[in-house]
């Protein structure tokens, strides 16, 4: 079967109307909805004779055997959020039901060739994203925190895993899948508004980014609005405010695709006869460069202590959160590079924002590369999520170069 990726559109289409309804994609991981959508990708998938296995953290693979056990992974997510875009995720698994078809039957490949759809990368019912791919990537390390985990109606992540037969207590020898694994590939929609503004439809993505995510609490001293002289106050939002632009300096002084944003700002008391006592301001820095990344949290930790001196208040950081950059193979970068342009004149580099299945991978050690398509209008998560069909086609033929180029590169 020569490859044909508007089969990959029209196969879409059959999955969004099968798995959705008017609000969106209704496939959230460990549902009805979803195991319908999985048992549909087993009968797809059927007359490529590719082998298929469900191993312990629920990730459904196929397999093509080729002459080297050492495989190539192409890998996607067929769960949504709730009210979910058509193509997030299951782009990148029917793609590669489509390279795989192409596969078998241009006979055996050098290497063999496997898809995964992984299991939750959206983390939408129990709010743990990459479940299945942290588990094979050995990366998960709090069962015991998601042992306690439970969805809004009370149901325990334990026994709704154990309803699609999914053991937590085993979830990590899911690690033995990529033991073999010589290179992974995934395709993704970008769900940002770059390439639509460069007017390109497709893009190689060169990493995830690294994150530090801070709560900074700037300390005040409430006081009567009334009663209190403008030069007499110790005014914590003048500090919070004085930050959020200057993390928008920061920003663009590191440059190379930096952003800090200040998500949100809680002041107390909060009424309108008092000064803010307190400002605890959420603020989200990201960098795909590790030493940037750092740059930007010491500027602004820098700049926080400056301005709590000039406002006579404190500021104390705690961190929420952090990770650190994932980059991708520059291998494969090259690989896809050449992919892109030879199917669409002109290819771009960007960063990914978001964390995929394919950070997890790449974390493990294995040579791992992301090709962009075009989102229309840069929404995801939405049922308003698009891209043009022309542009779903030519991601379907990237993907299969690169499946090419790779095989030839890695045998
Ligand atoms: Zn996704």
């Amino acid at each position: 079967m020569p490859l044909d990726p508007s089969r990959t559109v029209a196969e879409l289409k059959e999955l969004r109307d099968l798995t959705g309804d008017d609000h969106g994609a209704q496939r959230v991981a460990w549902t009805e909805t979803w195991e319908r959508g999985r048992v549909w990708l087993r009968d797809k998938l059927a007359a490529t004779g590719a082998t298929h296995e469900i191993d312990e953290a629920g990730n459904q693979w196929f397999t093509l055997p080729g002459d080297s056990e050492r495989a190539l992974l192409i890998g996607g997510h067929l769960d949504s959020v709730p009210n979910g875009g058509w193509l997030d995720g299951c782009l990148d698994v029917l793609a590669g039901v489509e390279v795989l078809r192409r596969v078998a039957e241009n006979g055996t490949p050098p290497l063999t060739v496997r898809l995964v759809d992984w299991a939750d990368e959206e983390g939408a019912r129990f709010g743990r994203s990459l479940f299945g791919s942290s588990a094979a990537a050995g990366s998960m390390t709090d069962q015991d925190e998601l042992r306690q985990r439970r969805d809004g109606d009370g149901i325990a992540l334990p026994d709704a895993l154990a309803g699609h037969g999914v053991d937590l207590d085993n979830a990590l020898e899911a690690r033995r899948q990529l033991e073999n694994a010589a290179a992974y590939l995934e395709l993704h929609i970008e769900q940002g508004p770059v390439l639509e503004s460069l007017e390109l439809p497709l893009g190689v993505v060169l990493g995830t980014f690294g994150v530090e995510r801070h709560l900074v609490t700037f300390q005040g001293q409430a006081a009567h609005a009334g009663s209190t002289p403008m030069d007499q106050r110790r005014d914590a939002l003048a500090g919070a405010a004085k930050l959020e632009l200057e993390i928008r300096r920061i920003a663009k002084r590191v440059g190379a695709g930096a952003v800090c944003t200040m998500g949100g700002v809680v002041t107390k008391p909060g009424i309108v006869t008092s000064v803010v006592e307190t400002a605890e301001c959420l603020l989200d820095q990201r960098h795909l460069d590790a030493t940037q990344l750092a740059e930007l949290l010491s500027n602004a930790e820098a700049a926080s202590r400056q301005i709590a001196h000039e406002e006579y208040i404190e500021v104390v950081w705690d961190k929420i959160w952090s990770i650190e950059p994932i980059p991708f193979d520059e291998r494969l970068i090259e690989l896809a590079d050449e992919s892109i342009r030879e199917v669409a004149g002109t290819s771009h580099r960007l960063p990914s924002g978001p964390l995929h299945d394919a950070a997890e991978v790449a974390r493990a050690g294995i040579p791992t590369v992301m090709l962009f398509v075009q989102s229309l209008r840069g929404l995801s998560h939405t049922r308003l999520e698009d891209t043009k069909e022309e542009h779903l086609e030519l991601a379907v033929h990237a993907l299969d170069r690169l499946t090419t180029k790779t095989l030839e590169a890695f045998a």
